[in-house]
């Protein structure tokens, strides 16, 4: 249950601030309560952008609130903890994607958006699992495409597009690793007529959308949706139980929104340790200390902004809302 008394002064603070709050569907319940929005990263961003708050605090993984500062660079960016990183980001620098780059001059790069600021200064396209496919199919045939950092997303878009020229980092995010395919199949045996939501924009449910494009499941059951469409279908559904593949926090958003139907994880485990580093005691000090501020050097911002303006002028870059 949530302290009145911290949520009064959460909104006190905020509004002495010109503060809008956002928060990622994988933080704590009582910060998706209390934020102004809930939505995926990119999504998030552009509220970001579109906000006419001149600080943004935002409640998610250091690479987002980087994101954020890229599309919103004239903003006060706060992040409740600057130490919540992600492991998928991580798995790859700037330094290496530089030296990879130079073993295959004239290639594409393609990062999905789970990297720092400083990989996207490097990347041509970066896309989202939403658009990844349309990202990389439209570079030509014939230009060898570096992907990162994803693996499981990587593989997926090479299947889709069958093409042997694009090359794969093989990076991951440890929150997937719980979500194998004996698993999956496991749990949609185990909950008769259940359906199945993926939501990959977080790189923790990409191996479940390979696994799921393995035919693990049967295809009918599975439904890869953004974030909107993900409460908008928990809304209408005819199922009784729909298995949720990713990221636990994402229950709280859906049964929010359909109280009725039975949502599961398909991993309870399934639980970002950096995500959950925000803390109602940390938000509470991020606004009234104004800590921790995200900063990224103009250039860095720039070549950061073409690649992630790219990737939103190429298909559904996903977010739907
Ligand atoms: S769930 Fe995985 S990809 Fe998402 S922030 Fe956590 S470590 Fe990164």
């Amino acid at each position: 249950m949530v302290d009145t008394d911290w949520a009064d002064e959460v909104r006190a603070l905020a509004r002495e601030r010109d503060a809008v709050i956002l928060a990622h569907n994988y933080q704590l319940p009582e910060i998706q309560d209390i934020a102004d929005h809930t939505g995926d990263s990119l999504a998030l961003s552009r509220l970001a952008a579109a906000s006419e708050a001149s600080t943004i605090v935002f409640c998610g993984v250091h690479f987002m609130a980087e994101t954020a500062k890229i599309l919103a660079p004239d903003k006060t960016v706060l992040i409740p903890d600057a130490a919540a990183g992600c492991s998928l980001a991580d798995s790859i620098t700037a330094d290496q994607l530089r030296a990879w780059k130079a073993e295959h001059p004239g290639a594409v790069v393609v990062s999905y958006v789970n990297t720092t600021a400083e990989v996207k200064a490097e990347t041509d396209i970066c896309c989202t699992s939403s658009n990844a496919v349309d990202v990389v199919a439209s570079i030509p045939a014939d230009t060898e495409v570096l992907f990162c950092p994803d693996q499981f997303l990587g593989a997926h878009v090479k299947r889709l597009t069958g093409r042997d020229n694009m090359h794969i980092w093989a990076g991951e995010c440890h929150v997937h690793a719980g979500i194998n395919g004996d698993q999956l199949a496991e749990r949609v045996a185990a909950v008769p007529g259940a359906e199945l939501y993926i939501h990959p924009e977080c790189g923790c449910a990409t191996s479940a959308l390979y696994l799921a494009g393995e035919g693990v499941v049967p295809a009918e059951k599975v439904k890869v949706l953004s974030t909107g469409d993900m409460a908008t279908a928990a809304r209408h559904t005819s199922a009784t139980a729909v298995l949720v593949a990713t990221e636990v926090g994402m229950l709280h958003q859906l049964r929010r929104a359909a109280p009725g139907v039975d949502f599961q994880a398909v991993n309870e485990r399934a639980s970002c340790r950096y995500m959950k580093m925000i803390t109602p005691e940390k938000l509470l000090r991020s606004l009234r200390e104004g800590t921790d501020e995200v900063d990224v050097p103009t250039a860095t911002a720039d070549a950061a902004r073409a690649a992630v303006t790219r990737m939103i002028s190429i298909g559904h870059p996903g977010g739907g809302e």
